[in-house]
């Protein structure tokens, strides 16, 4: 890709669903942008021992996921890094690599703990944010004082999460529709969320 445009998506992935891949998707769409890199985070800093599916996991579904669009791909930046994973190392790592412009993705619940953000003033600074809606969440929340900072983009409206799945799944339900068929047959194949969290 000769433009040296990217926007980086990060988030645990546990797993990815229908919700991450069509925000990532309107977003391409309303930003002409040409790749989406899906980044899952190593251990995510604002969810201390909630997750425990491997990281390598989670990387291969994110893999799987975005393998099934041209403008998507899934990257090991921040699992490969030692310790908890920051935006603004993974925005910083990808300039180093000749990206002018990076945008970072992000879903309106995570807007709202922007500013609990490792140099989130930085990140606002190094990279282009844009906040996309989800359904449940006021991504033009007052409580963020930088909202000029920050992109909003309207996406069309998924309630789903990956908690949402990971719950179904534990009860026995059904998670057809709500992610991708490769996810699916990934989640029962290695046995994931059969406890629930
Ligand atoms: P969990 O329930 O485990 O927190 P999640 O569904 O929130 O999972 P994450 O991996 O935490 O998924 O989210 C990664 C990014 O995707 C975040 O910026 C989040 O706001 C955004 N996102 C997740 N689901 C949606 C959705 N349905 N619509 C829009 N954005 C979403
Ligand atoms: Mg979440």
């Amino acid at each position: 890709m000769d433009r040296k445009v990217i926007a980086v998506f990060g988030g645990t992935f546990d797993p990815p669903h229908i919700g991450h891949l069509v925000a990532a998707s309107d977003a391409c769409e309303a930003l002409a942008l040409e790749r989406v890199l899906f980044v899952p985070a190593a251990r995510p800093p604002h969810k201390p021992g909630e997750v425990d599916t491997p990281p390598e996991l989670r990387l291969r579904m994110v893999e799987l996921a975005a393998a099934g669009d041209d403008r998507f791909d899934a990257s090991d930046i921040e699992i490969g890094r030692d310790g908890p994973s920051f935006t603004i190392d993974t925005v910083r790592e990808l300039k180093g690599d000749d990206f002018e412009t990076v945008y970072v993705i992000v879903g309106a619940d995570g807007l709202a703990e922007m500013t609990t953000w490792k140099e989130y003033r930085a990140l606002l600074d190094e990279a282009r944010v844009v906040a996309v809606s989800r359904p449940g969440f006021d991504f033009r929340s007052a409580e963020f004082p930088d909202a000029g900072a920050v992109r909003y983009l309207e996406v069309t409206p998924i309630g789903v999460s990956s908690t949402m799945i990971r719950k179904r799944v534990a009860a026995g339900r059904s998670i057809r529709y709500l992610v991708p068929e490769v996810i699916e047959d990934f989640i029962y194949e290695e046995g994931l969320y059969v406890e629930s969290d």
